[in-house]
């Protein structure tokens, strides 16, 4: 393995241009390239693994099981791969991505510390401009973001930020070094995924820990541990029924959704089911009941069952009063956690409650909150991403995709947009993607892209674009579809709640992945019905 900053010799015009080398970039110019394309892929890090290769917080993890999150493209790579846990930690992530890299020889194809700042569609060419890195121009027919869904962090911006004296940190950025807090006093702001992966092995490093939280979390607990070799090989064994099941599932996840009603079902099954899910621990107990995210009253029972978790494992009834979440179990994000709410009895963590007074200022030598000014000597944002849509609009696609998307994202599918020609994105709003188990999710899109490039080069044409019409009513049924679920109803990062100013909009689909898909195959079938071919 190497992360190498030397340039690819091949100069372009490329048939292709890739943004991004995580997951996404990576399998789509595998496969572009098996198809005979020249295609060039533009990373900003130094490394491949997108997402996996910026997020090195202590505990970071992945909350969807090993045996599942990862690709299924290869047969060979799905059963040469050992997964040493259960949930897999991010180095043991991002050794994968740099396996795959190498069995693949991607690397010569990939110009590594290199950020997009531009692109334009030459109207004369039916083609990409480029603009990256120290100016230089590349072209290519089509453009492909891979951009990831979570890769442009959001950083709030308190007032004094600038005065602080001491280090700070933002979760999705993290050194490559890594930290040691050890003996030092460190306030961290937000309490989702990132911070409570996070919390524990700081609590356990530093001499103190402020915990800044704004909005309560509802967590499960991973029970995370090694790998069964095992259940690994069985797994392996059964990897093709495995993977279909998954794919007939909501979230292209295989686990048992109980499609009885929590409201229908006795107190004694309701509990015994809950803790069944909570002794296995994970995603899967949002799949307890099939009403949790549609009835409040179901999903509140579900809620209350948390809550009661809570105040059993937290000593301070303040304290477990202060970390019980009151809004939708599932509506923001599921966390996943290892020792979270057991962190909150060591004398060494105080949780500071900014939910009705938002954080003062950052001051030179801390945090200041609820009047009082909070000593620190790291400052560790896990305040998020801008989600998304904010990667693809850090880049200045013109026409201007910013102008466009001022009222929230409209795309055809989440895979084109229409006055942008031979565009695609990867995961883009408005398809599955964060719903769903990221990976099969990237796989089915990169298929879908590659298919049809592979269908306009066979019937020679160079342009495609997604209609007006058809990108409209599929923004509708999003929106429609959207309103059906609890899962649109709070504040999370699904509708841009987290990022001051950004239009308020439900950005994934969540109709499904099975529906999705056959949408797509359906639009592919019908000539690519919807998208104007020429
Ligand atoms: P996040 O879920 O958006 O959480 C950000 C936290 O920062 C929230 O608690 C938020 O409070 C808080 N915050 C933001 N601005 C603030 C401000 N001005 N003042 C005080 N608090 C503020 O971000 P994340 O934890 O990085 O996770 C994002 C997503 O990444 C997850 O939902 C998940 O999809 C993915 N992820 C996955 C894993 C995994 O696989 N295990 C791990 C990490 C992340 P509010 O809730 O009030 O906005």
């Amino acid at each position: 393995m190497s992360n190498q900053h030397s340039k690819p010799e091949q100069t372009g015009p490329f048939d292709a241009v890739i943004v991004g080398a995580g997951f996404a970039g990576m399998y789509m110019l595998h496969r572009l390239r098996g198809m005979g394309l020249s295609v060039r892929v533009f990373e900003a890090g130094s490394g491949v693994g997108g997402t996996w290769y910026w997020n090195r917080y202590p505990g970071a993890r992945c909350d969807v099981e090993s045996m599942q999150y990862s690709y299924q493209f290869s047969e060979e790579l799905q059963q040469e791969w050992v997964w040493p846990e259960r949930y897999a930690p991010q180095p043991e992530i991002l050794r994968y991505a740099n396996h795959v890299a190498d069995r693949f020889d991607l690397r010569r194809d990939i110009q590594f510390g290199t950020r997009v700042h531009s692109a334009t569609f030459d109207e004369a060419e039916d083609r990409w401009v480029l603009e990256v890195g120290d100016g230089e121009r590349v072209t290519g027919t089509h453009c492909i973001m891979a951009t990831g869904c979570l890769s442009s962090a959001n950083m709030p911006k308190f007032a004094g930020i600038d005065s602080f004296q001491g280090e700070t940190y933002h979760t999705g950025h993290w050194p490559n070094e890594g930290v040691d807090f050890s003996g030092k006093r460190v306030a961290i702001i937000g309490t989702g995924s990132s911070a409570i992966q996070s919390i524990p092995i700081i609590a356990w490093q530093a001499a103190h820990l402020y915990v800044f939280q704004r909005t309560p979390i509802y967590t499960i607990p991973a029970h995370n541990g090694p790998l069964d070799p095992k259940y690994q090989a069985a797994v392996k064994a059964d990897y093709a029924c495995i993977r279909a099941r998954a794919k007939q599932t909501f979230g292209g996840l295989d686990f048992k959704l109980n499609m009885e009603s929590a409201l229908v079902a006795s107190e004694e099954e309701r509990q015994r089911e809950f803790e069944k899910r909570w002794a296995y621990g994970g995603l899967p107990f949002i799949g307890a009941f099939g009403d949790l995210l549609y009835d409040h009253a179901a999903n509140d029972l579900a809620a209350e069952f948390v809550r009661l978790k809570i105040r059993e494992v937290v000593h301070d009834p303040q304290v477990a009063e202060m970390l019980s979440p009151s809004n939708v179990i599932g509506c923001k994000r599921l966390c996943v956690d290892t020792g979270y709410w057991e962190t909150y009895n060591r004398p060494n963590v105080t949780l500071i409650d900014v939910s009705g007074e938002p954080i003062e200022a950052i001051t030179s030598a801390g945090v200041r909150a609820r009047g009082r000014e909070y000593a620190a000597d790291a400052i560790v944002s896990a305040t998020g991403f801008d989600a998304m849509t904010g990667a693809l609009l850090k880049i200045d696609v013109r026409q201007s995709l910013k102008e466009k998307w001022s009222e929230g994202p409209k795309t055809y599918l989440g895979l084109g947009i229409a006055g942008f020609p031979n565009l695609f994105t990867i995961t883009g709003p408005g398809s599955p993607s964060v719903l769903t188990n990221m990976l099969p999710s990237i796989e089915q899109h990169v298929e879908w892209v590659a298919d049809c490039i592979g269908y306009l080069r066979y019937r020679g044409f160079t342009r495609i674009e997604a209609q007006a019409e058809a990108e409209e009513s599929w923004v509708a049924h999003v929106r429609e579809i959207a309103g059906t679920s609890l899962r649109s109803t709070c504040s999370s990062w699904y509708i841009g709640a987290n990022v001051p100013g950004k239009p308020r909009v439900f950005m994934p689909y969540i109709g499904g992945f099975p529906a999705y898909v056959q949408k797509c195959d359906a639009v592919a079938a019908n000539r690519y019905e919807g998208f104007v071919l020429a």
